[in-house]
Formats: C-alpha cells, structure tokens, sequence
C-alpha cells in the first residue's frame, strides 16, 4: 500500500473481521517501515489564550468562562530540564493561537531547551506571521504542529476553524517551504460530517507537503457551540488511522491522548495497533499558576510507566532516538524529498 491508496467509505466504517484485518495490515506497513520503534513525545501546554473562535474548542475565545493563564518560562524550564521523564526524547510546546505566549513563553523556553537539553523540539502554536515562525526555528524548534482540522472548505467556516481553510493550507506549504518538519491532522466526527467530508479528508492530507498526520476523534467542549454534540466513535477513528497508515506508510502518526477520551482505557493502546508509532505525555502542571518547582520527577512515574508497559504489552519499544533526530536523517538520506516530489 502507498500514496496511491484511497480508503473507501465501507474500510471506514468496518467492524469485525474487516476491521481486524484493516487495523492488522496498518500496524505491519507500521512495522515494515519503522520497526518496533514508538516515539515518546512529551507535552506542555504554554498558555491557553486564543484569538481564534473554533466551534469544537473550550479554548475559543468567545469562551468567558475560561481562566486564562500563560506559563511562567524560567518554571517549565526547570521541570524540563531537571525533573523530566527519562524516556522523552522530544517535547511540544503547545498554546492557543497567542502570539503573547511565543514572545514571553515559548521563544525563552526554547532556547534554554537547546543549550541545555539534547530534546527534539516540536511547536503547535497556530497560523503564526512568517518572521515569528521564523524567530522559532533560529531558537531550535524544527517540527510545527498545524492540523488542517476540516478538509470541506465550507465546513471549516462553518465551524470557524482557525482563519480560512486557504490560509490555512498556505501556511503550511509556507511552513513546509522554510524548512520545519510539518505534521498536520484533521479532526473525525464533527456534528453533521458527512462521508463525503470525512474522505475529503484524506485528498487534503495527501495534497500537502508534510512528514506525519494525526486522527482526532470529535470530543465535546464545555462552554462551546458543540457542547451537546455526540463524542466520534473510537472504531471510526481507529479506522481512520489505519486507512492514514496504509496511504503514507512513511508518515508518523500519533496515537493522540483524545483517544482515551472516546474510549477510555483502551483507545491508546488500540491506537498503537492500528499504526500509530508516537505517544505523548502530557507534563502540563495540573494547575499553571501552582509553583511549577514541587513537580518533580515522581509527579510522572505513573503516567510514564502506563505507557511505557502500553508499548510493551504490545510487543514495541520506545525509540531513544528523537523524531527531531530521524527526520533530520530522513532529509539527510533524501527520503523526504523525494517523498514529496512524487506527490507533484
Ligand atoms: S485555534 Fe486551536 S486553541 Fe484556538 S480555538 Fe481553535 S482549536 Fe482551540
């Protein structure tokens, strides 16, 4: 299976035997490609201020209720830097569309990340100007984290999703163009999705020039628009994934934390089944404004250990190597090019 691999409408919604075989042929394209190597990515989220007004986000900013809060950096260097989990080869840096936060927050906190810590570096910050974006990779960032979230145009401002679609596609390539690493994702389950839109999905993803994909199953927020929305099936994200890994075997697919949500206790570790070859820890503090500086490593032995033994118990193994680390060697070998040439 490859880039020329189009899923059909029946592959996502399989149940049973058609949908073990489905999971089962994505997790071996997985394997054929990446071994049994699973990356392990940890998360922190920097500020939870947005301008931007998404219809399935608690974060909108038409949402009163919310406190808001940006982190301290000197803080969540200090939890980085000393008191992180020992299997973490690469972190996050995550915040609504604030442009604040990546002044204050992430362009300190990146740089005392590379002077003082092997750690790949990934953001999600939004759609950012083209010099910010520039000032964050000079710091050492070289993944961004943008998902496309709706492929159907008119859904997309529907649901106010970040800016216009168009723009947001543009940035992307704009991204992509600079240099970052780009990995994208879109969103399973909206109220009102159609199959139609649902497979949309797959021609965007496959239209742009990016490195990994996530699947993220709808999960209703409080205090927004969508609040009594019906939370996506886990199967019907599951078999989105798989469908991903069998379009771009090359690509990295998280298993994403929303995933316990929709099925909870189960959905992570069906999710490393069905392709996914990276999982995330959230080290956010359980409340920003709290002294970061009590956070010490035992804060994470439970988590850490849940998922380390998730990856055991399915027979994988934590990759010491950083997701930074292997893109640079997949552009070094030329594997990257060469991926997206063939997509011209
Ligand atoms: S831009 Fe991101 S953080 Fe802001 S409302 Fe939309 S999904 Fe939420």
């Amino acid at each position: 299976m490859s880039q020329t691999f189009r899923p059909t409408i029946a592959q996502l919604h399989a149940s049973d035997a058609v949908q073990g075989d489905l999971h089962a042929a994505a997790a071996e394209a997985t394997r054929n490609r990446f071994g049994k190597k699973v990356y392990v990515r940890g998360v922190v989220e920097v500020s939870n201020f947005c301008r931007e007004n998404c219809h399935y986000c608690g974060m909108r900013r038409d949402n009163r209720k919310l406190a808001r809060h940006r982190a301290d950096p000197a803080q969540l260097a200090e939890l980085l830097v000393n008191h992180r989990p020992a299997s973490i080869t690469d972190i996050n840096i995550q915040a609504g569309e604030d442009p604040v936060a990546v002044r204050e927050v992430v362009l300190p906190l990146i740089k005392i990340l590379r002077r003082e810590t092997p750690l790949g570096i990934s953001v999600s910050l939004g759609s950012l100007s083209p010099a910010l974006s520039a000032e964050l990779k000079a710091a050492g960032a070289s993944i961004y984290i943008i998902k496309f979230e709706i492929g159907d145009p008119a859904k997309y401002a529907e649901f106010e999703a970040p800016g216009t679609f168009d723009k947001r596609v543009k940035t992307i390539q704009h991204l992509a163009g600079t240099g970052w690493n780009v990995s994208s994702g879109f969103i399973v389950g909206l109220p009102g999705q159609t199959d139609a839109d649902l497979l949309l999905n797959f021609e965007v993803a496959r239209s742009l020039p990016i490195v990994g994909c996530s699947v993220s199953p709808f999960i209703p927020g409080d205090e927004t628009p969508l609040a009594n929305g019906k939370t996506a099936s886990l199967d019907v994200t599951l078999n989105f994934m798989a469908a991903l890994r069998l379009m771009r075997p090359d690509w990295v697919i998280p298993a994403v934390s929303a995933l316990n949500l929709a099925g909870p206790d189960c959905g992570y570790r069906r999710g490393l089944r069905t392709g996914a070859n990276l999982v995330t820890m959230n080290l956010t503090p359980a409340d920003m404004r709290a002294d970061y500086v009590i956070y010490k490593r035992d804060r994470f032995i439970m988590t850490e250990e849940r998922i380390l033994s998730a990856i055991a118990a399915e027979g994988l193994e934590a990759s010491t190597q950083s997701l930074s680390d292997y893109y640079i060697s997949q552009t070094a070998n030329g594997t990257v090019q060469t991926e997206f040439a063939s997509k011209s």
